[in-house]
């Protein structure tokens, strides 16, 4: 029988396979992005609930009305108006919504615009589509935003070539740059200016200490041409319950749809009851939620910082990159290094980089763990770094 080659070259993710070593050694995991707690008890309760209620069937496909409407009111609160119906999709996860716009909207042969270091189901859903990514480097720069720069000259030279999308991603994975007014300003004129798609993944929206998170679509031109994702699970620390949502007009909702209604059908009844609970959240769980991140990324950030890591805390999302170059190793070894002789799980960022050059001189350290695990290990890290000669 001959093998598929379509996906030939992705093997098991980043995380995958850093989780399976972390569990095998007993490492603490500051590797994958999930947080060692579980979500907010309002939000179970209402699952709970809507299982013992018997909404136990197929949601609507495109999502149960009430957390379409959720989603609209939200987006509306943002300057982002849409409608419930027509422009809001329910997905399996954020995951599912980008894969589903890519295969609804890139053709065979297309080019798209990717950020890199870039979230690996990108990568996997151009390969599914038949899509060629274009990588456009968002490079350290000390006192921009967060300590990253997105290279607007590359970004121009590639939007010349009329690609038929961008995948836009801020709050970023795994830098946590947070793109400025000014940037998100350029990506969004080059959008206009030759015709591309955007296709923006916003999952860690609410998870900003430095600046502000700037939806694309509401720039102006993009309404029209942006599909934004974004999911329950960073916000509300459920990321096992995968309900996510991609909201675009509805020209392109319908080519997202045709792909969602075959990739998964529906998504889970009783979690989306849940989600419409979770949406209504008072403004004060957003502020706990931040401030609980905020303490504790600065708790990780200082820690690393003291063990020689080079740290410029980041402006968004629950990752710290960390770099190495002290320690005569590049991310892959350093990863090898920190699960053996630290106790420790950590992932390399070369996984995210297109180009095989980048990404070997730092680390991503996740802090979305109860701050007893984030003591725990530094105090390894700690004691690794009074065993390890100078
Ligand atoms: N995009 C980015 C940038 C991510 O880090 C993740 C990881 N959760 C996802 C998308 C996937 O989100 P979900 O779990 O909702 O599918
Ligand atoms: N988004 C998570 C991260 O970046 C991982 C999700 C996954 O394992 N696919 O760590």
């Amino acid at each position: 029988m001959p093998e598929g080659n379509r996906m030939a070259g992705f093997g098991p993710s980043v995380f995958a396979e850093v989780s399976a070593r972390a569990s095998q050694v007993g490492a603490i995991n500051l590797a994958q992005g999930f947080p060692d707690f579980d979500g907010p008890d309002f939000v179970r309760e209402a699952a709970r609930r809507a299982i013992a209620e018997g909404h136990g069937q197929y949601a609507r496909t495109h999502g149960l009305p009430a957390l379409n409407e959720a989603i609209a009111a939200r987006c509306h609160a943002r300057g982002m108006a849409c409608d419930p119906h027509a422009e809001v999709t329910v997905t399996s996860g954020a995951t599912e919504a980008l894969a589903a716009a890519v295969l609804g909207l890139c053709e065979h042969g297309d080019e798209v615009v990717v950020i890199e270091p870039a979230y690996d189901s990108y990568l996997g859903s151009l390969r599914m589509a038949g899509a060629r990514p274009l990588p456009v480097t968002l490079r350290p720069a000390r006192g921009a935003a967060g300590g990253w720069a997105l290279d607007l000259d590359a970004l121009h030279a590639a939007m010349a070539r009329k690609p038929r999308a961008l995948l836009l991603n801020t709050p970023h994975n795994p830098t946590g740059a947070v793109l400025d007014r000014t940037t998100l300003a350029a990506v969004a004129e080059a959008c206009v200016r030759h015709d591309v798609l955007c296709i923006s993944d916003e999952v860690y929206e609410e998870l900003v200490y430095e600046g502000e998170h700037i939806s694309i679509a509401t720039m102006p031109g993009m309404a029209e041409r942006t599909v934004t994702v974004s999911s329950l699970g960073k916000t509300f620390s459920l990321t096992g319950w995968k309900i996510g949502w991609a909201v675009a007009p509805s020209p392109l909702t319908r080519a997202l749809r045709a792909v969602h209604q075959f990739l998964t059908f529906s998504t889970a009844t009783p979690l989306q009851h849940a989600a419409v609970t979770a949406l209504q959240a008072a403004p004060d769980y957003y502020d706990g939620l931040r401030s609980a991140f905020r303490a504790r990324r600065d708790l990780l950030a200082s820690g690393l910082a003291s063990l020689g890591f080079e740290v410029e805390p980041p402006a968004g999302t629950y990752f710290i990159c960390a770099g190495i170059r002290d320690f005569g190793m590049d991310d892959r070894a350093m990863v090898d290094h920190l699960l053996t002789h630290a106790g420790v799980a950590v992932i390399p960022p070369s996984a995210f980089h297109l180009d095989p050059a980048l990404g070997h001189d730092y680390v991503r350290v996740a802090f979305c763990k109860r701050p007893e695990t984030l003591d725990a290990a530094l105090a390894r890290l700690r004691d690794w770094r009074a065993r390890r000669p100078a």
